[in-house]
């Protein structure tokens, strides 16, 4: 049996990872779920999976926890230290299915131990490239993507060189505004911004599709994960979220990855990699759809892509910073507090006081100074709304 621990269980990732273990129970031992808010939801899996531990990131929830699980013979605890202890119990496979930055330290923990990491939470990624591939590599760990367009162009370049790689297309749906007269963006509501045409996905990534900040993470995400430059790296806005990335390669050949938006696939294929398996995913058939359109992205919509390749060429912790002050920024537009496009103002404008302040992005990548660094770009996250508003 193998091992297998998931991070952030009870989010839509998370669910998806349960949905594909739950169906061959005898192939999985189940180590740790974790997860936030959600109790009953952790409750219940932790209790049909047989878990051995169930842990929820908020100690104030524990006593809820204990109580939901009681007599299951599942150990409980709660809080970040309590998170970072379930990363390190064995396991040969962990989801690593956090939002947000708060991903990085059990993420780390889990590779530290050996495991093979399928990495969602492309957070990890943005705020410790570096580190994290080090860690990886330092301990024989393995670090499999699950984001949708990494994992397609993962699946694209077996047996491929990356020295033969010209470029790499991440597509993009375009999120929920692709089509709105930029005049009217000001005044996007949370609400408005919470609908994908296309994914099922938790409320933040939504958003981040929405003001194309997920793939301005995605991109970073990219230049980290398979190590090309930043010139290599394009965004295709493509409304069908059919075809998840395309590879192109030194004698003009473009291999793309097609599949129905349903990141069961993505899950799937690192759950069972190097092999494939049958996964219970929609077909798709092309001939029905008749069409796939495509169109290069629009700056002016997407000014956080700008701010991507901003990041990528100043390096060091610059990744750190975008990814939380765009977390922070993220959090005030949820609490109604920042308007739509306040949220690429705020970043830029915390990018621009780090870069003013010497040193700062200079600091050697730990993870000590990565969270000290995230700390700092929430609060100057902050400062920005409250100049902006007054
Ligand atoms: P979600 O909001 O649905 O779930 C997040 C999970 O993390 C929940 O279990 C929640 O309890 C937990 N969590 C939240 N804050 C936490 C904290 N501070 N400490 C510990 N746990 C915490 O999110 P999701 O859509 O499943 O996305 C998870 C990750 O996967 C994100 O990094 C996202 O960018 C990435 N991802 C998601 C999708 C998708 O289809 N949903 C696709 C590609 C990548
Ligand atoms: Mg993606």
């Amino acid at each position: 049996m193998r091992k297998v621990s998931i991070f952030g269980a009870t989010g839509s990732i998370g669910q998806n990872t349960i949905d594909l273990i739950a169906r061959d129970p005898d192939a999985y031992d189940v180590v740790a779920l974790t997860g936030g808010a959600n109790i009953a939801q952790l409750a219940v899996d932790a209790r049909r999976l047989g878990a051995d531990l169930a842990v929820t990131a908020y100690e104030d929830r524990l006593d809820e926890l204990r109580a939901a699980l009681d007599r299951s013979g599942v150990e409980v605890a709660a809080g970040q230290a309590a998170l970072t202890e379930a990363a390190s119990r064995p396991a040969d496979w962990v989801m690593s299915a956090i939002v947000g930055a708060a991903g990085l330290a059990p993420g780390l923990e889990a590779l530290e131990q050996g495991a093979t990491l399928a990495l969602a939470n492309k957070e990890t990624l943005v705020c410790a490239g570096r580190l994290v591939l080090e860690t990886a590599e330092a301990h024989g760990a393995r670090l499999l993507p699950v984001d949708s367009e990494h994992s397609a162009v993962f699946q694209a370049l077996v047996g491929e060189e990356i020295a033969a790689v010209e470029r790499i297309v991440i597509t993009a749906s375009g999120g929920a505004f692709r089509d709105w007269p930029l005049e009217d963006l000001a005044n996007a509501t949370v609400e408005q911004a919470s609908c994908h045409p296309n994914w099922n996905m938790g409320q933040r990534i939504t958003i981040d599709s929405a003001s194309m900040f997920n793939k301005a993470l995605e991109v970073i995400e990219t230049r980290e994960y398979f190590g090309v430059s930043p010139e290599q790296i394009e965004v295709l806005v493509h409304p069908e979220s059919m075809v998840h990335a395309l590879v192109g390669f030194r004698d003009g050949a473009l291999m793309a990855h097609l599949g129905a938006p349903d990141m069961r696939h993505a899950i799937g294929y690192a759950l069972h990699w190097p092999d494939r398996r049958d996964l219970p995913v929609e077909r798709l058939d092309l001939a029905q759809l008749g069409q796939l359109h495509f169109r290069a992205p629009d700056e002016a919509r997407y000014p956080a892509l700008s701010l991507a390749r901003q990041v990528m060429a100043r390096g060091g912790l610059a990744g750190a910073v975008f990814n939380a002050a765009k977390e922070r920024a993220l959090d005030l537009f949820i609490a109604r507090k920042a308007g739509f496009l306040d949220m690429v103002a705020i970043v830029e404008t915390v990018l621009d006081r780090f870069e003013g302040s010497s040193g700062l992005l200079d600091a050697t990548m730990t993870l000590d100074n990565v969270s000290e660094t995230d700390h700092l770009a929430r609060k100057w996250a902050d400062d920005a709304m409250i100049k902006r508003a007054g």
